[in-house]
């Protein structure tokens, strides 16, 4: 039996790995609420974008984050992304495109947006029965988690997918393209001085080329219910 532990689950791993709709899935089968820290950054760099604000070296930063308000919604029945809404309007739709990913990973790396959003994510967490999905929430954001993964697959399979996910939304994409711009990001992602993306010590990895959805959230499921956590049976 798991002590002293969050129960709680993190899911971390390079862009397009799967991790968005495995979190999904293996939430709604915990009862768990999923969170989504990566909208949370991308809502940032739109908002930056917005607003006209270089996040490298505009002093408006600041004031952006102390009053950033974001809210996550469970997704529309039907739809595949959580409702994200800052200062009470609804962005989501506008933050899913590759650019807004790019901004996103630009504005992750500065320390002020990190321990803002980072806070945020916990005291979302501070209840437990979460799944939470990103990049640093078994290293930084909740160490304590009961159940830790690291989802990851080859650059193609990656590129392919979030080229599909693009598609369905009716988006024209140049997976070429696609694929350099996810090398690119990871490389940015992992190679950051602060949280970068890598696997938590006491994390699964899992490497999804070659397995579907349900594969990995049976795999991952089943893990938990191995190790029950925080008085459970
Ligand atoms: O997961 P998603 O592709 O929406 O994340 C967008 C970007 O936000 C990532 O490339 C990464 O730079 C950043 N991110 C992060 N830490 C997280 C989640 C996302 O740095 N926990």
């Amino acid at each position: 039996m798991v002590t002293d532990k969050q129960r709680i689950v993190t899911i971390d791993g390079p862009s397009g790995g799967g991790k968005s709709t495995v979190s999904r899935e293996l939430a709604a089968k915990l009862h768990f609420t999923y969170l989504d820290t990566g909208a949370m950054y991308r809502a940032v760099a739109f908002q930056c974008r917005e607003q006209g604000i270089d996040p490298v070296d505009d002093r408006r930063l600041e004031s952006l984050l102390t009053l950033l308000r974001i809210k996550l919604l469970p997704p529309v029945p039907g739809e595949e992304d959580v409702r994200v809404l800052v200062d009470d309007q609804e962005v989501g739709s506008q933050l899913r495109t590759p650019e807004m990913g790019m901004l996103a990973s630009k504005v992750s790396a500065l320390p002020r947006v990190r321990h803002t959003l980072t806070r945020l994510q916990q005291a979302m967490g501070a209840d437990g029965s979460i799944v939470a999905e990103g990049r640093d929430t078994g290293t930084v954001v909740f160490p304590a988690a009961a159940w830790k993964f690291f989802l990851d697959a080859s650059p193609e399979v990656r590129a392919r997918r979030r080229a599909a996910q693009l598609r369905r939304k009716g988006e024209l994409v140049d997976e070429q393209q696609l694929l350099a711009q996810i090398i690119q990001r990871d490389k940015d992602d992992r190679e950051r001085s602060i949280a970068p993306l890598k696997a938590a010590p006491d994390a699964l990895a899992i490497n999804s080329t070659g397995l579907s959805v349900e594969e990995v959230v049976r795999r991952m499921y089943a893990t938990i219910l191995a190790a029950p956590c925080c008085g459970e049976r």
